[in-house]
């Protein structure tokens, strides 16, 4: 194969490690970021960002031969510690053994695999080259620099990296036969910060996510390797309490000291934070087609741009590169194949951890409010320890069981839930779960469903 050229646009996460893969299969591949490199200036002045990395990513990474380098600057989480606001403390495990989510910073992994693409002789990297125009014929892009000059780039083929507000994706509107839709959802987000204790110690404990479930919203900590968490506050836009109603110092002060107690033990000036900064919306955006004309395609957050509430938005962009890197060896380099084939494989997978992530708002912000919620996942549990050929829970299909894909987590996780919900229903299941008979008929409606295993 001559050298064909790749263009990528967007050096975030998705697109460092797609320039990689790319590299690494013999492409020429500029890597083009509209911001400073984050190695060199503080963009992020000095602010951690974490992200909860889980199988699917690891095993994606691994699959495209990232080294374990980013996992030593990885924090294990192995259970929720669930504050209630009477301050008592209650632990969720995630998994069994030793299953865990791992907090990871933002920056830190962007920066790992930036470092990784610098080392590569195929990639050159581009900062401070914002995509203006792409021509969607002949994969031709230009990117404007600071100082307002253009720099036109050719190559066979370009990939829109460029995350959830994606020009790419806005410049493929005016294609024909595109569908898009955009929801946003009644939350938005500010994030607050735990400072390290003199020592660097952790404030909270280390090994786990945090939560403060409030039913319609709550407050987040992930741990930071410098001592810190890195906390997010999700709350409704409108409404009572809101961003919107809460707009006077005092009421502000009071809904912390109502709802969250404990943490402000913890937290560096939430009050003034909350008053200064202004929340992020959280939105979803469904795109097809995701490649067009066989020379430009969208990944990651341009594709796919989900809500947090599963922590999966970047290990679905990780797993989009790991799709491309099998199809990129299956169809020899052959894009007019390729293309179509990585489209149909990700987008219902896309499309199911859209659904999923939406879903889980309602679980974690209810973990410690409704009792009967808790005794349908001690029952699951106990059952899925019992036969863990027939039912393997939700939460772990989606976060430790990589070779399931999302849209068949979603199936199995929507008939899990007929089969619940008739369990629920035995008429004293309150004081009955741990019964034998509950277990026995759990078991039979399983095999009903799911024949000898899921
Ligand atoms: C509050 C919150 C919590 C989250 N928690 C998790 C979590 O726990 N686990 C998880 O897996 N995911 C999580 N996510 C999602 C995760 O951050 C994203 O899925 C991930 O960053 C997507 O990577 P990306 O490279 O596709 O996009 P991005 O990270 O958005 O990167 C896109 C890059 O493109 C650049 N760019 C944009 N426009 C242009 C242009 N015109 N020209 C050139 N470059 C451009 C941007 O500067 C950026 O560097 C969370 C997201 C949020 C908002």
């Amino acid at each position: 194969m001559s050298a064909r050229t790749i263009t990528v646009v967007g050096g975030g996460p998705v697109g460092a490690l797609l320039a990689i893969l790319l590299a690494r299969h013999g492409y020429q591949v500029g890597l083009y970021e509209s911001r400073p490199d984050s190695r060199t200036t503080d963009i992020y002045q000095g602010r951690s960002i974490n992200i909860a990395l889980s199988d699917r990513g690891w095993t994606s990474l691994e699959k495209i031969g990232i080294s374990d380098e980013a996992r030593k600057q990885a924090i294990p989480m192995y259970h929720r510690a669930v504050h209630a606001v009477d301050g008592e403390l209650t632990s969720l495990p995630y998994g069994v053994g030793d299953d865990a989510i791992w907090s990871v910073s933002r920056s830190g992994i962007n920066e790992h695999l930036l470092d990784v693409a610098d080392s590569e002789p195929n990639i050159t990297t581009y900062f401070e080259h914002r995509l203006a125009d792409i021509d969607f014929e002949t994969a031709t892009a230009m990117f404007r620099r600071p100082k307002g000059d253009e720099i036109v780039v050719n190559a066979d083929y370009a990939f829109g990296a460029d995350g959830a507000s994606s020009k790419v994706r806005r410049l493929a509107h005016n294609l024909p036969r595109f569908s898009y839709s955009q929801t946003y959802m009644p939350q938005s987000y500010i994030e607050l910060n735990i400072p390290a204790n003199e020592d660097g110690s952790h404030k909270l404990e280390t090994n786990a996510l945090h939560i403060w479930p409030r039913k319609h919203f709550m407050l987040i900590a992930l741990p930071n390797t410098d001592g810190t968490f890195t906390c997010t506050l999700f709350l409704n836009h409108e409404g009572r309490p809101s961003f919107e109603s809460l707009r006077e110092r005092e009421d502000v002060e009071a809904f912390f000291e109502a709802y969250f107690p404990d943490a402000m033990d913890y937290l560096e000036r939430p009050v003034d934070v909350f008053m200064e900064k202004t929340a992020s919306p959280l939105f979803l955006v469904q795109v097809f087609p995701w490649s067009f004309n066989r020379k430009v395609a969208l990944i990651g957050d341009a594709a796919h741009a989900i809500v947090p509430f599963y922590g999966q938005g970047m290990n679905c962009g990780f797993e989009d590169c790991a799709e491309l890197h099998a199809l990129i060896d299956h169809y020899d380099h052959d894009w007019d194949q390729i293309f179509p084939a990585y489209e149909n494989a990700r987008k219902p997978n896309g499309d199911a951890i859209a659904e999923l992530s939406k879903r889980n708002f309602v679980e974690m912000s209810d973990l410690s409010g409704d009792s009967m919620f808790q005794l349908r996942k001690m029952i699951e549990a106990k059952f899925s320890q019992r036969f863990p050929a027939l039912w393997t829970p939700l939460y772990s299909m989606v976060t430790f069981s990589p070779e399931v894909p999302y849209s068949e987590a979603l199936r199995v996780g929507d008939e899990q839930n007929t089969i619940m919900e008739k369990i629920m229903a035995i008429p004293g299941i309150e004081e009955d779960w741990d019964e034998q008979y509950v277990m026995d008929r759990l078991q039979e409606l399983a095999e009903a469903t799911f024949g000898e295993g899921q």
